[in-house]
């Protein structure tokens, strides 16, 4: 099915300021919560956030097979079920709705009411149940650079690193939409040059630079799904800002991996976009040697490349951006994770979020995470306000954002903001 959604020289009738991360190309979904208290499933054109509920009930997907409250749920789970056709023509009528040659809406008062929103009136949900979290760790820079310092520098990457998309299972019970805040977590770890643990709020709370790809139910229960057909179970990609808490890793991530450390947040942004919309931005991933085992081999181009962003604004101050990262530098695809997830039969359902690992480039400046910009500590960053950080201070706000660009179209993803609270205390 084609998608003629893409088309670059597509306009809308609605205004897309310049640099939007969100041109009529892009087409990402979404949960949001109006004024009046109405939760819909949307888009987004420009700073506009459009009820997908709304169109439905005006009949404005006639002709798709849709069940007829799909658009008005809190979650997408039941419409990414519906598999990527579906997916696919409904960003395809989306896109023509809102074409600046179809009047059917354009020139409708009365409809345009009860669709669109300016999106500073609306407030932005998760966008799925997510049943099952899983984290990767797929980036060779950052499982180098984590290697060199918690380990060995001789050594840094495992022996299993370069043969497995190595990952560990999370918890979805605390991931949480953009703008919520965050409170550092208390927790056990070692001081350094002591034998005995203490109990206290952690001393280095951090961010990860990550991107997390939804799937879709891919799979029945001892199912594997092939390597070459993975993508075709990935609805969509959003920002993921994992936090972890350095101290708390340290003293509790042998033997079993990380627990406490990473389960008390990780924020993502808002909307999802499409793996459809990010087509045009596929890229060579960084070559693979030893060559994966069968199951893990692919040809073509699977990467993406998108330009990531870190900021860190202290309480009060300006944003000062602290690294400069992409989405291309991982070294397992994203479906060299899902076939790897499933090889052994684990069923993986719709509304699943699979976060990338940290996403670290080649140089300092592209680091994903406070302790390998500071290495440990040992560099801190210094901030435009005369402060320095070794990691995050309370009431710091970490920004992440990623777009897409090539000479005729920019799809984005807007944005994850999350403060750092002080530690939890009840009221
Ligand atoms: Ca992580």
């Amino acid at each position: 099915m084609p998608l003629t959604a893409n088309d670059p020289s597509r306009k809308s009738w609605l205004e897309v300021p310049q640099n939007s991360d969100f041109p009529i190309q892009n087409i990402p979904f979404g949960v949001f919560i109006t004024k009046d208290d109405v939760v819909t499933i949307g888009t987004r054109i420009g700073n506009y956030a459009i009820d997908l509920g709304a169109l439905q009930q005006l009949n404005y997907f006639e002709g798709i097979e849709l069940t007829d409250d799909m658009f008005m749920q809190d979650t997408l789970n039941d419409f990414i079920s519906d598999g990527k056709k579906t997916w696919r023509l409904v960003r395809n009528r989306i896109a023509d709705i809102f074409d600046s040659n179809n009047p059917t809406l354009r020139d409708n008062a009365k409809h345009k009411e009860v669709v669109i929103f300016n999106l500073e009136d609306v407030e932005m949900q998760l966008p799925v149940l997510i049943g099952d979290y899983t984290d990767f760790y797929s980036s060779k820079e950052h499982a180098t650079n984590v290697g060199k310092m918690f380990r060995d520098p001789e050594n840094a990457l495992l022996p299993n690193w370069l043969h497995i998309p190595v990952g560990y299972h999370g918890r979805s019970s605390t991931i949480v939409p953009s703008g919520i805040p965050v409170h550092r977590p208390n927790g056990q770890t070692l001081p350094p040059g002591e034998t005995q643990p203490v109990f206290g709020p952690s001393k280095r709370v951090d961010f990860e630079l990550e991107m997390g790809f939804i799937t879709t139910d891919a799979n029945i229960m001892g199912e594997p799904i092939p390597v070459g057909e993975a993508e075709e179970h990935i609805f969509g990609m959003v920002l993921f800002n994992d936090w972890s808490a350095r101290d708390i890793q340290k003293w509790e991530y042998v033997p079993l991996g990380p627990f406490l450390a990473k389960n008390f947040a990780s924020s993502m942004s808002p909307w999802i976009v499409t793996l459809d919309a990010l087509e045009p931005f596929r890229t060579e991933s960084p070559e693979q040697n030893p060559e994966p085992l069968d199951y893990l081999k692919q040809e073509g181009k699977h990467a993406f490349d998108i330009k990531l962003q870190v900021a860190l604004q202290p309480e009060g101050g300006e944003e000062n951006v602290i690294s400069n990262s992409n989405f291309k530098y991982m070294y397992w695809s994203m479906a060299q994770q899902l076939a790897h997830h499933t090889v052994n039969g684990c069923r993986v359902n719709s509304g699943d979020l699979m976060g990338s690992g940290t996403i670290s480039g080649p140089t300092p400046d592209s680091f994903g995470s406070m302790l390998e910009l500071t290495w440990g500590g040992q560099n801190p960053i210094k901030l435009s306000d005369g402060t320095e950080r070794k990691f995050i201070n309370d009431g710091d706000t970490v920004i992440m954002r990623g777009y897409c660009q090539n000479n005729e179209v920019r799809i984005g993803f807007g944005e994850v903001s999350s403060k750092l609270l002080p530690p939890f205390t009840k009221k």
